[in-house]
């Protein structure tokens, strides 16, 4: 079928929106007609190559939509489904898959990388059969997505696919170091470091289990006062220094944090989530760094305060168990997970959502794909 998506050509291009030619779900995989897919920092990292991508490729991994055909053998989800996706589908048979870590999945990383599915091959393609690949096994930037059967997590049909998108990325990153990471609990001291969607995930996971204080960090007076607005209870101003914020929070929580959530991916500010830990304290890092990135630590402090460092990818989730969880309490009102997204443009509008996100003018951006879909393709309007 023919579908219009996002097309990253290579590193540091801006994105095209036009037509390419989407094949048909293969054994274990799902054709699904996307409704909304939020943009994410991990997409500026693919096209600024602080993640290395094969291109061409379809950006986009945080999205919902409806199943629309099933390949062969699918069992886990049927046609007319409401899916939010992840994109840490697993094998099930690997050694990761086999001790119970199936985010960390041996098959699927790898396939990532290669830009295919599972398999390792594309269901995208342009004129004359030339390849297009899949970014994250997802590519939601479009109208339509083939994915792996196991990336489709069934949700409840009166959720927003907006609300569902983000808890495919963002919000179940934030969420899940929080709640499944660190296992914070009623009475924890905890500080989030960056307060853009995944970090304000973790401010309302953190108040909805009733950590006190919860303490927002961020750079920008303007972003600690919508973490106020989600519940945060102190907020402390980045001060140039890992040591002097590292200090500030300290100080706001009496005496250090039990988990500072590190959200931004600078190893100063890891450094910082480290040093305003208590004894027995973590860090929990949950922002993509640089690949070469180093981060230097304490080492003393580490047995003698049994101070601890956690890394997070995907918020340590299973999503058929947290994706429905998250959408029950966010219904229920304990996770105002629908504030987090500030603005919503056409799929034509992806390069002007990128710098809106880049900028920090939005917190979270979704592209509304059911807008204009369609419509005959044209180049995106904004600059990548
Ligand atoms: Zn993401
Ligand atoms: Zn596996």
């Amino acid at each position: 079928m023919r579908v219009r998506a996002a097309v990253l050509e290579r590193t540091g291009a801006d994105l095209v929106v036009q037509e390419l030619e989407l094949a048909d779900p293969g054994p274990h995989e799902v054709l699904v007609r996307l409704g909304a897919s939020g943009v994410c920092h991990s997409d500026f990292n693919a096209i600024d190559g602080t993640a290395a991508t094969r291109c061409p490729a379809v950006l986009g991994h945080e999205g919902a939509g409806i199943v629309e055909a099933i390949g062969k053998g699918v069992r886990r989800v049927e046609v007319g489904d409401h899916v939010a996706l992840s994109w840490t589908p697993s094998c099930g048979q690997c050694s990761e898959c086999r001790r119970d870590l199936p985010h960390l999945c041996a098959v699927a990383w790898p396939a990532m990388a290669a830009g295919g599915l599972l398999d390792g091959t594309t269901r995208l393609s342009r004129d004359g059969g030339e390849a297009v690949y899949h970014y994250s096994l997802l590519s939601t930037f479009a109208d339509a997505c083939v994915v792996p059967e196991s990336s489709c997590v069934p949700i409840s049909k009166d959720v927003s696919f907006e609300v569902a998108g983000l808890v495919g990325c963002a919000v179940t990153t934030g969420v899940g170091a929080v709640w499944r990471t660190a296992g914070v609990r009623a009475g924890d001291r905890v500080a989030v470091i960056g307060c853009g969607g995944v970090g304000l995930s973790a401010v309302m996971a953190a108040v909805a289990v009733g950590a006190e204080p919860v303490i927002a960090v961020d750079a920008a007076e303007r972003k600690l006062d919508v973490a106020r607005s989600f519940g945060a209870s102190e907020c402390v101003l980045w001060d140039g220094s890992s040591e002097g914020t590292a200090a500030a929070i300290t100080e706001a929580s009496a005496g250090g944090v039990d988990y500072a959530i590190e959200a931004t991916g600078r190893p100063e500010a890891m450094r910082a989530a480290f040093l305003s830990t208590r004894p027995r304290g973590a860090a929990v890092l949950i922002g993509i760094p640089p690949e070469d990135a180093v981060l230097e630590l304490p080492a003393l402090s580490i047995p003698r305060m049994e101070r601890r460092v956690l890394g997070s990818i995907y918020g340590s989730s299973r999503p058929e168990r947290d994706f429905p969880l998250t959408l029950d309490l966010y219904r229920d009102g304990r996770l105002p997970l629908d504030r987090l997204v500030s603005h919503r443009l056409p799929l034509e509008e992806v390069g002007r959502g990128i710098e809106l996100m880049r900028s920090g003018e939005a917190l979270r951006v979704v592209l509304d794909l059911t807008r204009g879909s369609g419509r005959k393709a044209r180049p995106s309007q904004g600059r990548a």
